[in-house]
């Protein structure tokens, strides 16, 4: 593989003789787990992965100790889908979420197992910091952000949330702690619409003079901190986030979650950053400060969030027992709605590190992701991990390491992958990994195989990774047994199942 460069063939020639295999875990006490979803993060943005103009010493630093995968996959390539299969262990396309707008219904059935509610079984306190974009309310009682925000992550097995509803570019712009919009005032109600304008507040499209970054496609909503969104919101001013300390209030809710456990108690923290997703406005510190353009300083912000967390769980002792996984929701999109010059001053970064495809593709830019694993206690040596492996399998990884048996409808889709932690060399896990685009269309891995499925019959695509990971030869033709071996697959377990394909 050529896609992070240099650096992983060092670290495999190195570590690779040495590693010891370990699959159980060493000690009966239950880590703690942080589990860091990113957005819009590519395979190629941090060092450890080949970047080069944006420093990321955190979360290289945890690489170069822990399991660095090369092959991982988000399991969708746009952030509901894959949230929705992170959380349920079930693939999105099977309840048909796709991008859900911020006043969306719960996409998850309250009474579903979750990854959550897994961990609440295994003793863990749970909870999540930042992104949800997942739905709240349900059909017959909408969501109203003035009264209780009920049911939402507390109602999916979170035992606390701080949170935002949608997207950092999607209206409303506003916090939810628990059941509750954070700040809003009774005299000043929030209305929120995604069909028309609601309100006086002034809007991207009427009032463009007014935006501190030029917006397009759709993204010229209500005016939020000075930023057109999509959507409409009026109301709730004081309840407003402001886009410039949106990566300390969440850091600040992260770390007050980590002190607050009881030592001696684990728990689950999903920290899901808003950074790199556009509107992308870094804190002051970070401002200017990465030799890739705006698109860098976000994600050199990211990487400090990685070391303040490091920092805290090494002052409360805990850090040794703590599995720490860093990953994001799916491929970038440098340039999707705003004029903020990320793509005109990348200073030549490739966010994708070579891969095809961008957010939203089924090619390897769209779902192709980071993934880095940590945990000291366990003194695993540093190796990569170059097995294909999708994060829709945390549920069941999860149930394994703390050793929970969980029945098959409770696993869903989900996989047990813990072996993958431990060793570097291990037997496929799973023969097939599906990803999907945001529409519900699927593409199939299988080991170096990656089939892309298409209602034309002529237009289906099959790549062989191993000597073409940047997927330019398409050799369908030539590896019919290959493509009817996939397709098989494809249209026993998807296409035979979904019904509207
Ligand atoms: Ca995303």
């Amino acid at each position: 593989m050529k896609t992070a460069g240099w650096w992983y063939k060092l670290l495999a020639l190195s570590f690779f003789t040495f590693h010891t295999i370990r699959v159980e875990a060493k000690s009966d006490k239950k880590p703690n787990i942080i589990f860091i979803l990113a957005d819009d993060i590519g395979y190629g943005d941090f060092g450890c992965y080949g970047a080069n103009k944006i420093r990321t010493p955190h979360i290289d630093s945890i690489a170069h100790n822990g399991v660095i995968f090369t092959n991982a996959y988000s399991p969708a390539s746009t952030s509901s889908p894959t949230r929705y299969a992170l959380i349920t262990g079930e693939y999105a396309w099977r309840k048909k979420v796709g991008i859900l707008p911020g006043n969306a219904s719960l996409s998850i059935d309250t009474s579903a197992y979750t990854l959550p509610r897994l961990l609440q079984d295994a003793g863990y306190c749970t909870g999540l910091v930042g992104k949800w974009h997942l739905g709240l309310g349900t059909p017959e009682r909408p969501v109203d952000f003035n009264k209780e925000i009920i049911p939402g992550p507390l109602e999916t097995g979170f035992d606390y949330a701080y949170f935002y509803p949608a997207t950092n570019d999607r209206v409303p712009c506003i916090y939810i702690e628990n059941h509750k919009a954070v700040n809003l005032r009774d005299d000043d109600p929030i209305e929120v619409s995604y069909r028309h304008k609601v309100g006086k507040e002034p809007t991207g499209k009427e009032n463009p003079e007014l935006l501190k970054l030029k917006s397009f496609r759709g993204h010229d909503g209500t005016i939020v901190n000075g930023i057109g969104r999509i959507g409409w919101m009026s109301g709730g001013r004081q309840a407003h986030w402001t886009d410039e300390t949106m990566g300390e209030v969440f850091l600040e809710r992260a770390i007050h979650f980590i002190n607050q456990q009881k030592v001696h108690e684990p728990f689950f923290l999903l920290f899901a950053t808003h950074n790199a997703h556009e509107p992308r406005v870094p804190g002051p510190l970070f401002k200017g400060k990465s030799n890739a353009g705006i698109y860098g300083d976000v994600i050199e912000e990211f990487d400090s969030y990685i070391g303040e967390i490091v920092k805290a769980l090494k002052r409360k002792g805990i850090y040794d027992n703590t599995l720490l996984i860093i990953t994001s929701d799916n491929g970038p999109q440098i340039k999707e709605g705003y004029e903020d010059g990320g793509l005109e001053s990348l200073n030549r970064h490739d966010p994708y590190s070579g891969l095809r495809g961008t957010k939203g593709s089924l090619y390897e830019g769209g779902a192709r992701v980071p993934f880095i694993v940590s945990w000291p206690d366990q003194q695993i040596k540093p190796f990569v991990q170059d097995q294909p492996f999708c994060f829709i399998d945390m549920l069941s990884t999860f149930a394994s390491l703390t050793g929970r048996e969980i029945s098959a409808s409770q696993s869903k889709d989900s996989r047990d992958a813990s072996s993958l932690f431990f060793e570097s060399q291990v037997k496929t896990y799973r023969e097939y990994i599906m990803i999907q685009d945001n529409s519900g269309n699927v593409a199939l891995r299988k080991g170096d195989w990656k089939y892309i499925p298409s209602s034309i019959p002529d237009k289906a695509e099959l790549y062989n990774l191993k000597d073409d990971y940047k997927e330019q030869a398409n050799c369908i033709e030539m590896e019919k047994n290959k493509f009817s071996e996939l397709n098989d697959y494809y249209q026993t377990e998807y296409r035979s199942v979904n019904h509207l394909k």
